[in-house]
């Protein structure tokens, strides 16, 4: 840890992991300036906060790289195309993320990381695994790009902890080139961030470098084969295995599914025996296909990690998600209302609209560039109706017309955050008993409220008014 002092650090952008980063480097003797190229009061506000612990900060000024610098660290929001960075890379300087200086300030006998990408389900696949490592009596934590940040985490020193269970970002990834995990995950690949990456190839490769230098186990999807592709592409240690999850029945190199039993043929002791039960799926919340596959996955991991099968069995029964991902609110007029807000791509909400089997859908939002037909398609036989809000629905509703001709649609032609109580009474409506109706906008929600937080909240008022009033 010797090395920070006097280094001369450049921190782009005024963010939370950023921020992060710089205060932990200044502790360690480094000289830091953060850059940032907005101006406005809440900037300098920030920065003089920031004065008074010994942080120099450059405002409205985001391309050009501080005289002397001997390292950039990154903030996920800047894309790798930022001008700063081209100073950087002209003037030979390396650029690294918040992940990379918390890699670089572990101890030699820090608390190994178990790793965990995708596009979905990243945050609550770590959750369960940290779950998991809890109830097997280890020491952990779940950081990365959840909670708290990773740097502030490891400089609690290399005694606090057993073992970490590390959610990362894709941008995260990009900025991390000596990470070695001990065992990695990727959960699964569907287009998401291109604007960010700048192609599929490049948002692969970045994922991809989760499994570099893996010590026990690479787990992949085997229903996701570029999952399995970049794990053969991958250098690991010697003796790192490549381990399957599936839904179906296991091979030797897989956990899986037999019968409802969750089971590990990858990780058995017991010789006499060819597989290990884990858990029943309806140990697992909510036990929807995908996220038994999140599950099998979190399991993966802490077996390669020497986790017992009990530990795993009581890890996922102690295990809560979190608020909007496929949260049942309410029952009105026997139709369940389900609050997947934070299904904000195609990809998410195509997993919780397999989960149900007569669904009126509410979607729409900020598109991100996405396009709708595969969704539509596979989710059209099981549609009673749908309800479209938000700023890009004409790209839902042009879907609909394509491959679901026959299916109620309701175009909402509002943005306003009052469009969220008219949807759910709208559907309402077109609901039948035992029906559900969905709310996975499979679109980012940006466009009408702060977050998807905030979505989800106004999705659940609306639905407790339903029930007030008595629909
Ligand atoms: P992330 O941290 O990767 O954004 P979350 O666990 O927060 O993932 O889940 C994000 C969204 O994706 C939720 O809407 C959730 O229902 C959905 N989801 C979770 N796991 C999966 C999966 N394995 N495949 C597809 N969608 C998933």
């Amino acid at each position: 840890q010797g090395s920070w002092q006097g280094m001369n650090i450049t921190v782009a952008g005024l963010g939370v992991s950023g921020l992060s980063a710089a205060r932990a480097l200044v502790g360690l003797g480094a000289s830091v300036t953060v850059v940032d190229g907005g101006e406005g009061p809440a900037h300098h506000e920030k920065a003089a906060l920031l004065k008074e612990e010994g942080i120099s900060v450059r405002l409205g000024d985001a391309a050009t790289l501080p005289e002397g610098t001997d390292l950039v660290v990154t903030s996920p929001g800047w894309k790798p195309s930022s001008p700063l960075f081209a100073a950087a890379a002209e003037a030979g300087v390396e650029v690294v993320g918040d992940v990379e200086i918390a890699w670089r300030l572990r101890g030699p006998d820090a608390a190994p990381w178990l790793a965990i990408t995708g596009t979905n389900g990243k945050t609550t696949t770590t959750q369960m695994l940290a779950s998991i490592l809890t109830a097997a009596g280890l020491r952990t934590a779940a950081v990365g790009n959840i909670g708290t940040p990773i740097v502030d985490v490891v400089l609690e020193g290399d005694d606090a902890y057993d073992v970490f269970a590390v959610e990362l970002s894709s941008y995260q990834l990009h900025w991390a080139p000596s990470l070695r995990a001990h065992s990695g995950a990727v959960l699964n690949l569907a287009p998401d961030h291109l604007d960010w990456h700048g192609s599929m190839e490049a948002y692969a490769a970045d994922k991809g470098r989760i499994y570099e230098g893996n010590q026990v186990a690479c787990v992949y999807n085997t229903a996701d084969k570029a999952t399995e592709r970049l794990v053969r592409g991958a250098d690991v240690e010697e003796g790192c295995r490549a381990i399957g999850f599936t839904l179906g029945t296991p091979g030797p190199s897989e956990l899986g599914v037999v019968e409802g039993i969750l089971v590990d043929r990858a990780f058995v002791e017991d010789r006499q025996k060819n597989a290990q039960e884990l858990a029943e799926v309806s140990d697992v919340t909510p036990a929807a296909p995908h996220n038994v596959a999140n599950a099998l996955a979190a399991a993966a991991l802490a077996r390669a990690f020497g986790v017992e099968p009990a530990a795993v069995r009581d890890g996922l029964r102690n295990f809560t998600p979190d608020a909007h991902r496929i949260a049942h609110v309410a029952d009105v007029a026997e139709v369940a209302y389900v609050d997947d807000s934070k299904a904000t791509n195609t990809h998410a909400a195509q997993a919780s609209l397999a989960a149900y089997e007569s669904i009126v859908w509410i979607a729409g939002g900020l598109a991100k560039g996405a396009t709708f037909d595969e969704l539509v398609k596979g989710a059209a036989q099981r549609l009673r109706g749908v309800v479209l809000i938000g700023a890009d629905r004409a790209l839902i509703r042009e879907a609909l017309e394509r491959h679901a001709p026959e299916v109620p649609v309701v175009d909402l032609d509002r943005t306003d955050t009052g469009a969220m109580s008219a949807a759910v009474q709208e559907a309402a409506r077109l609901a039948r008993p035992g029906d559900t109706v969905l709310m996975a906008p499979a679109c980012a929600s940006m466009d009408m409220f702060t977050n998807y937080n905030k979505r989800g909240e106004a999705f659940a008022t609306a639905v407790r008014e339903l029930g007030a009033a008595g629909v």
